[in-house]
């Protein structure tokens, strides 16, 4: 599948996250390199293809569901709206490319199912790019976790937020609209982090949530959740309690708290971790290597193409999370405790 060490990346949906942060870290990155770009027209895809150096092709999607340039690329980076994952990954799989996709997987637990069956039909690898699992500091954590510094794990207390809305109130902005966002607008896009890196850190699975949401501001009419609450039970008798707004000032951290002490996670997910372990009245700040978290996740993923090792963040983890978070809409619409 790759060639000499060096896996080749077709990178697709040249947005923000794409050109501002995934292309300068693949150029970063000793084990992967940009050589396609893809997005709605082929002009556009060339013209961000001329200032990559390592870049041959520029693509429509169009032409990259027909295969062209197939040639050029091992695997994929799938950096569209939500509800577009899947059939970008599906015509990867079908052309025998790997498949690094942005979180979360997909708009519904439904399609992530879809795009982990064509990728296991295919015998093609599934990443799902959560950028804390390879985070330096985050894995320290957890380690830690493992080695009872902080004795059993008891409970947990996680907040993301964001103040997007001059972004987000672009009638254009896909974070707005159900039908390529997924459920809603907050717990799907940045809860998510709280979510998913309690469940990393704890090594538990989710298995019934709770929560309160509301959208008070024009913006946010169409989705439940200009801010949410969430709190979620895990298999190892654990709690998350979590908040994320879309309409708030910046804010992240993470606490886990168990018998004997705690691990603080702050600042938490914009691509800046720290954290301060705190045992028997003792606090300290560890000092965890600062790394750009992409490029992180982008040696990550290409060493597990490179290698065919187990992959963390498979398909599979990445329904689960979305599984998650419908239960999370259906507690914050019902009021009722959802189970998975
Ligand atoms: P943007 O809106 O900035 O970019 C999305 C791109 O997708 C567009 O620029 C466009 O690229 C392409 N696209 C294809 N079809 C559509 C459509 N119908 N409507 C809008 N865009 C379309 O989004 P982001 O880059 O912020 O997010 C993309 C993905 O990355 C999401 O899944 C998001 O959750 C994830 N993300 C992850 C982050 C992280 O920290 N890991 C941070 C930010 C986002 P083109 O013009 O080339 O066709």
């Amino acid at each position: 599948r790759v060639s000499d060490g060096t896996v080749r990346i077709a990178v697709i949906g040249l947005g923000w996250w794409t050109v501002d942060q995934a292309i300068p870290a693949i150029d970063a990155s000793g084990l992967c390199e940009t050589t396609v770009t893809v997005s709605s027209t082929s002009e556009k895809a060339k013209r961000v293809a001329a200032g990559v150096e390592t870049a041959t092709h520029g693509l429509s999607y169009d032409e990259f569901h027909a295969g062209e340039a197939a040639d050029a690329y091992d695997a994929v980076y799938i950096c569209s709206p939500n509800a577009l994952h899947l059939p970008y990954a599906r015509t990867a799989a079908e052309l025998g490319k790997a498949v690094l996709c942005e979180k979360p997987i997909e708009a519904s637990s439904e399609r992530g199912q879809q795009m982990v069956d064509a990728c296991d039909e295919a015998g093609v690898p599934l990443i799902v790019g959560y950028r804390m699992h390879t985070e330096p500091a985050i894995r320290r954590a957890r380690k830690l976790i493992r080695d009872g510094v902080i004795g059993d794990p008891v409970h947990a207390i996680g907040t993301n937020s964001q103040a997007m809305l001059e972004l987000i109130s672009d009638p254009n902005q896909w974070r707005l609209d159900p039908e390529l966002a997924g459920p809603g607008a907050t717990v799907t896009d940045i809860g998510i982090y709280p979510l998913n890196t309690c469940r990393f850190l704890l090594d538990s699975d989710p298995v019934a949530a709770q929560a309160f949401m509301q959208s008070s501001h024009d913006a946010f009419d169409q989705v439940p959740d200009e801010h949410s609450s969430f709190m979620v039970e895990f298999d190892d008798g654990t709690y998350l309690a979590a908040t994320a707004s879309q309409n708030a000032q910046a804010t992240t951290s993470l606490r886990i708290v168990g018998t004997n002490g705690e691990i603080l996670v702050e600042p938490a997910f914009h691509m800046e971790t720290e954290i301060r372990v705190t045992r028997d009245d003792v606090s300290v700040t560890l000092d965890t290597p600062q790394v750009n978290q992409m490029t992180e996740l982008f040696d990550y993923a290409a060493d597990r193409i490179l290698t065919d090792a187990p992959i963390g963040p498979d398909g599979e983890h990445g329904v689960l999370d979305m599984r998650l978070i419908e239960a999370v809409y259906e507690a914050g619409e019902s009021g009722r405790v959802v189970t998975l």
